[in-house]
Order: structure tokens, then C-alpha cells, then sequence
């Protein structure tokens, strides 16, 4: 296999260490997730926008699956090799036969796919940790690191600056929103439905009872749960929501049914239900940008950020 530091075509050694130059590989290809260390950084790499974005498993996830799709394009491919291979053992009347036969055996191979369950990366980074590698801007599971009020500090946007409150369903996403900045570029405060963090509350009750103009927006996962966020933030008092403009973003199954782009996770099987996080993040700011400037639904956020096939 290719060894990440040295670049060579190294055998792994009896202790799992690169023959050539000593690296100790983390991951074990014959294992159900079949990725090489250099596998995994390359992944990591695509998750990242290149380095740039934090990223979860999920997204990883969703990266994964694509290189492992298997493309439906080939069945023609097939058919040709089919044909030709048939032609030499038996000649022109096996040609055609064999043509069928390779490229239905292809088709049927490709529709048949099922990507594997989501838990097959779950120790992908525990492995790589254990052998002293990094992720870079991986979160590797809900950190709260906005616990620690100076960290959320360097994010916010000035208290005159805010436009927006923007309300997650789940603690894990304040974090992926906020270590990417998602608060100074859309002049928003990010906090969880729960109140996490729970010194940004406050700051968002003094500016919401201060400026009626400040909208309040809600984003999660595609749950099916999100009249219930809605109903659930007016009843728990959390925010003065009275005199807002309250605006449900999504994200909800039947936007998750034109993003073509998760098809390689095969989101039907899930109804449709699948984590926010599963989108890359330059996406989702662009569709948020979009949804909240112009006071359209995300889908036609998504629209205008080249990620679903067409507008609902
Ligand atoms: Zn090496």
C-alpha cells in the first residue's frame, strides 16, 4: 500500500509500520471499512473543502460512499468487453450474448449496491489517534467546546452587528457552525435549542427584547421533527420570540429528496431522515446566505448553490 509520509509503494510490516521509512499506519485495509491511512486522508481532505472546513462523520460518511459507489455508467463498457470476448471464444453469433450477458451482469451488480451502515468509520479516528496521526478539522464527536466562554468569543459577531438568531436542534451542530465561523459570516448567533452555550443565551435574549428586527431562524436535521422545534421554542420560553420574524429553515425529508448529491448514501432508506451535517458546510453557508437575504425556503438556497437537481 502507499505510505502517507514517504509516498512509496511500502509493505506493512509485522508491527504495522511502512518497510521504507517507519510510518505507523493506523488503519488496516482488510478491516469491513477497507480504507488505507492515505485512503482516509484523502477523504479527509474532500470533507474539508481542502483543509478549510471543519467537518464530522458524517460528511465523511457521505465522501466515503461516493468513491464507493460503482458506476452505472459502465454497463455499456461492459457490453462491449462482453461482446468482444464472446466474438474470439465462439464467434459473431456469442458476441452478442456475451455483450448482454456482461452488461446486465454490471447493471444488475450496480443496482443492487447498498452502501455500508454509517458506524462502519466509527473507529477510523480512534485507530489513526492510537497510532499518533491527525484529521485535520475533524470534529471527532460533540466536543462542547463552547463550554469554555473564551472560545466563542473570537467567533461572535459585534452585539450591533447580529441580524440574526439562528436556533439548532442539536448541540453537536452549534459546534460544527461556529469553529467554521458561521456566526460572523452571517451576522447570527448560533445557540441550541437546549441553551448551549449558555453564556451566548443571555446575549441573544438582551438583543432580541432590544431589536425587533432581529429574525429568528431555525435549522436541524431532516427529522420530521421540526413543527414540533418550533412549537417546543414558543412553549420553553427560551427565547422572546414574540414580535420576531420566525422562520423554519429546514432540514426536512422532502428537501432531502432533491439532493441529489447524497445519493451515494441512499438516503430512501432512511426516509429521508438524515443528519445536517451530511451536507459540506461552504454549501449550507451559501444556501443560508441566500435563504435568509432573500427570505426563500433553503431548498432554493441549496438551489442557488449548484446542490440539488431543481427547485420544490
Ligand atoms: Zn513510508
Amino acid at each position: 500500500m502507499q505510505c502517507p509520509k514517504c509516498s512509496k509503494q511500502a509493505r506493512r510490516s509485522e508491527n504495522a509500520t511502512c518497510t521504507e521509512c517507519g510510518y505507523a499506519f493506523g488503519l488496516d485495509p482488510r478491516e469491513p471499512h477497507g480504507l488505507t491511512d492515505l485512503d482516509l486522508l484523502k477523504l479527509a481532505h474532500q470533507a474539508s473543502s481542502g483543509g478549510r472546513h471543519h467537518f464530522t462523520q458524517n460528511l465523511l460518511y457521505v465522501c466515503y460512499c461516493m468513491e464507493r459507489v460503482p458506476m452505472k455508467a459502465l454497463w455499456p463498457v461492459a457490453a462491449v468487453l462482453g461482446g468482444v470476448l464472446g466474438y474470439q471464444l465462439m464467434g459473431s453469433r456469442a458476441a452478442v450474448m456475451g455483450a448482454a450477458a456482461a452488461a446486465g451482469l454490471v447493471y444488475h451488480g450496480t443496482k443492487s449496491w447498498r452502501p455500508p451502515p454509517p458506524s462502519v468509520l466509527d473507529d477510523v479516528y480512534d485507530q489513526m489517534s492510537a497510532a499518533g496521526h491527525r484529521l485535520p478539522r475533524f470534529i471527532s464527536r460533540p466536543l462542547f467546546e463552547f463550554r469554555d466562554e473564551d472560545k466563542y468569543v473570537d467567533h461572535l459577531p459585534r452585539a450591533i452587528d447580529v441580524d440574526n438568531v439562528i436556533v439548532v436542534d442539536r448541540n453537536g451542530l452549534v459546534d460544527w457552525l461556529v469553529l467554521n465561523d458561521l456566526p460572523r459570516s452571517l451576522n447570527a448567533l448560533v445557540i441550541s435549542q437546549s441553551g448551549y452555550p449558555n453564556y451566548v443565551l443571555p446575549i441573544a435574549i438582551d438583543l432580541l427584547n432590544l431589536r425587533k428586527s432581529i429574525g429568528i431562524y431555525l435549522l436541524h436535521d431532516s427529522t420530521q421533527s421540526s413543527l414540533a422545534m418550533r412549537k417546543q421554542l414558543a412553549d420553553s420560553g427560551l427565547l422572546p420570540t414574540a414580535g420576531h420574524r420566525m422562520f423554519n429553515l429546514g432540514i426536512e425529508p422532502d428537501q432531502v429528496t432533491y439532493m441529489k448529491h447524497l445519493d451515494p448514501i441512499q438516503p430512501s432508506r432512511t426516509r429521508f431522515r438524515i443528519p445536517l451535517d451530511s451536507i459540506p458546510f461552504p454549501i449550507l453557508e451559501r444556501a443560508l446566505y441566500t435563504s435568509i437575504k432573500r427570505a426563500v425556503p433553503l431548498l432554493t438556497g441549496f438551489a442557488a448553490a449548484g446542490w440539488v437537481g431543481r427547485e420544490g
